[in-house]
């Protein structure tokens, strides 16, 4: 968020003495400030920061007309008044120097160290980030996005002191960004404010806030509650008195305010309730500040013995604080004249701490550590703490981030918008979160400018590009990198649909072979033929039909039979007698001795050119009405098939079938006598079935030379290797090869 523009004077004569005199004026101020809350605090680089800041920033001007250097000053102020330290001072100062001049953060490291240049840094860092959504749950990820950016808290505090001047000061803008800043004040700064359990800065922040989002509601409640401001003050005086009064003969010491509620907080109880300002009985407010938890009950109980307590409204924020360790008694009563007032009591530490939240314990950062045991100020008396031990900021960051929001990692579209992901999320996730499309279809991503992995592991404050391609479909592999249960779940989605797709396929060719085997015209079946035989089986449509037959749910003979009763015979055909055909009796088994994954009960075959055996590397390929062809991985025809990826289908060895394959083995030898012989006492002792073996001498080899060609049953690869081992090893023999020609 950029803050107030500066507007460069160009031409315009530098600005003259009296503002400089009245500049100065506002130091010595500033400075007096931090001396009378840090009297010990070394305030040597305030006055070199503003004349750093004086320097940069000269002749630059506010839109109001004023010097720049206002701004920072008026800042930095806010911060003294809050009795921030020295860092967050100079912090304040030097605040707009690296976004409006030409001052780089390193500029300001050499002049002002470390601690300064990080919370200058870290400010400057949230002042490029653009808030764009009133959507609500936008809102509450840029708050959540902002703290965890933050690696030092005080850029927060000096964050939203800059915001308090520039709402301040929002009358000089045109209507259109007082209107945006306004907005991005109520849904983002302020409730950080609150989080932070600074209400002070929250009220002020809300206020002036409503004031320009909707200014007829606030003219008219500000006006409302104006013209009865005398009667008001009255009343709640009379109030103020008898409590007072009531408190001392207690003898509980107590300090007591009275005043009206908030503009903005009326505003949300009208809007929240739906009724009139008349209706709004307890615009009064009475806040009881004493010394002891003990008297912050007794009082309650002198309060509740003058006035009738409202029913439902005792709330005990002692006993149990409010997220951001808010803690005081609240309760309404029915005061004079009928008129209900509420009362919060509490302690001067938690007043402290209610206006001041995380500023308030900022000041203990010297000295009174351990003087306050309360566990119920822990929370921020750590963030305090850490900030002290550690010395690698990147490492508080980590803790604050992990204190914070320590699951969560936000991340931005390139057009702004915040996407909220799980820490460990990957660039997919970011792409399902952002559309589910684009999830599909994403082939990679860029992080702030550069490609990454797609394992990448996103950050805060990243800008993802997804990459998309039209027709990309998600990989397995994703799901081992996706975090969020949406990726997940759509990756599966679409890998399901695709299974089914290729069911569907199969289960159709599954048909058509089974109708060619049987004889069956396929075409003369009805569609509703078809359809009422899918409807026998719990099925809408035909298509769910195919896919529970390319699943293997039950068989194409089956629903042949179903659809076609008089051309198929209820009892199956016996199986077929073996045949010699090698290729045949391969077909006839493989079946059962391949599994494709997923799918059971579908047309299997082993691919003659490569004739894959147990133990090879296969891979399926669906054919086109042949069923599925099972290829060696390592066959030179798999590679100019399985381009079209739709059809590769991933298949293995069933494991416990006991068949065996035929092998065709060719055998290069010495031309001598007896080593046939050799050959085939091998094949015996390693129990070897012999379909077929020709010996043939080959002439083109020299006269030498002879091979032998055989056809044997193995069970699988080992064994072949150990049988081709064991010839190899007959004295004579050349080279044994497997062949499939
Ligand atoms: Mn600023």
């Amino acid at each position: 968020m950029p803050p107030v523009p500066a507007v460069q004077s160009d031409g315009v004569p530098p600005v003259a003495d009296p503002a400089r005199a009245s500049l100065d004026a506002l130091l010595d101020e500033l400075i007096a400030t931090v001396q009378e809350a840090r009297p010990k605090d070394d305030i040597a680089p305030i006055p070199k920061a503003f004349q750093f800041a004086a320097q940069h920033h000269a002749g630059q001007l506010r839109a109001s007309g004023e010097p720049y250097l206002m701004h920072p000053l008026a800042v930095a102020r806010i911060l003294a008044d809050m009795r921030m330290d020295v860092v967050s001072i100079v912090t304040g100062l030097l605040h707009d120097i690296v976004e409006d001049t030409s001052v780089t953060t390193a500029d300001v490291l050499r002049s002002f160290g470390s601690e300064v240049a990080g919370c200058v840094d870290g400010v400057t860092k949230l002042s490029k980030i653009d808030f764009f959504s009133a959507e609500d749950r936008q809102a509450e990820s840029y708050r959540k996005m902002l703290l965890a950016m933050v690696n030092d808290i005080r850029v927060i505090i000096v964050k939203l002191a800059d915001r308090l001047h520039n709402m301040r000061t929002l009358g000089a803008l045109s209507p259109e960004r007082r209107e945006r800043i306004a907005r991005e004040t109520l849904e983002i700064y302020a409730p950080i404010a609150h989080r932070l359990g600074m209400g002070k800065v929250r009220g002020e922040l809300e206020d002036l806030a409503f004031r320009y989002l909707d200014p007829e509601a606030f003219e008219e409640i500000s006006n409302s509650i104006d013209s009865q401001r005398p009667a008001h003050e009255a009343w709640l005086e009379r109030m103020r008195r008898t409590v007072e009064g009531e408190l001392r003969r207690e003898g509980i010491p107590a300090r007591v305010d009275g005043r009206v509620k908030r503009a903005f907080s009326v505003y949300q109880k009208l809007k929240r309730q739906k009724i009139s300002l008349e209706q709004v009985y307890d615009l009064f407010a009475l806040r009881i500040i004493t010394d002891s938890v003990k008297n912050c009950y007794g009082a309650l109980g002198v309060i509740h013995n003058e006035w009738r307590p409202v029913p439902g409204r005792i709330k005990d924020f002692i006993a149990i604080p409010r997220p951001n360790l808010y803690q005081s008694l609240h309760t309404s009563v029915v005061g004079p004249d009928g008129k209900h007032c509420e009362i919060q009591i509490r302690t001067e530490e938690m007043h402290r701490i209610a206006e001041e939240g995380i500023a308030a314990h900022w000041k203990y950062k010297e000295g009174k550590r351990g003087a306050q045991d309360d566990q119920r100020v822990a929370w921020l008396r750590q963030l305090v703490e850490w900030q002290q031990e550690m010395r690698d900021p990147s490492e508080f960051s980590s803790t604050l981030k992990l204190d914070l929001y320590p699951e969560e990692v936000y991340c931005f579209t390139p057009k702004g918008r915040v996407i909220v992901l799980p820490s460990g999320a990957s660039p997919i996730d970011f792409a399902y979160a952002v559309h589910s499309e684009v999830g599909n279809t994403c082939t990679g991503a860029k992080v702030n400018g550069r490609i990454v992995p797609l394992r990448y592991s996103l950050r805060n404050g990243d800008i993802v590009d997804i990459l998309t391609q039209t027709g990309h479909q998600p990989s397995k592999d994703w799901l081992g990198l996706v975090k969020t249960s949406r990726a997940r779940n759509k990756i599966k989605h679409v890998i399901n649909a695709n299974e089914r797709e290729r069911a569907i396929e199969i289960g159709q060719k599954f048909l058509e072979k089974e109708a060619r085997r049987l004889g069956v015209q396929l075409s003369r079946i009805q569609k509703t033929e078809l359809e009422r035989v899918a409807a026998e089986y719990g099925l809408s449509k035909i298509e769910d039909l195919y896919a529970s037959l390319g699943y293997g749910k039950f068989s194409a003979r089956q629903v042949l039979q179903k659809s076609a009763p008089e051309q198929v015979a209820e009892e199956p055909l016996p199986p077929p007698a073996p045949v010699a055909d090698p290729t045949q009796y391969a077909r006839r088994d493989d079946d059962s001795v391949i599994k494709v994954h997923g799918i059971d009960d579908v047309m299997i075959y082993r691919a003659k050119c490569c004739n894959p055996i147990r133990g090879d590397a296969i891979v399926g390929y669906v054919t086109r009405g042949k069923g599925i062809a099972v290829h060696s991985r390592a066959c030179t025809n798999v590679q100019n098939l399985m381009y079209d990826a739709e059809r590769k289908i991933e298949v293995e060895w069933a494991r416990n079938a006991s068949d065996t394959f035929p092998v065709r083995i060719v055998v290069q030898t010495d031309d001598r006598p007896g080593l046939l012989h050799q050959l085939t006492t091998v094949l015996a002792n390693e129990n070897t079935n012999v379909r077929s073996l020709e010996a043939k001498t080959d002439f083109t080899a020299g006269n030498d030379a002879a091979f032998v060609e055989m056809t044997v049953d193995v069970r699988d690869k080992k064994q072949l290797e150990k049988l081709c081992a064991a010839m190899r090893r007959i004295s004579g023999v050349r080279d044994v090869e497997r062949t499939n020609q």
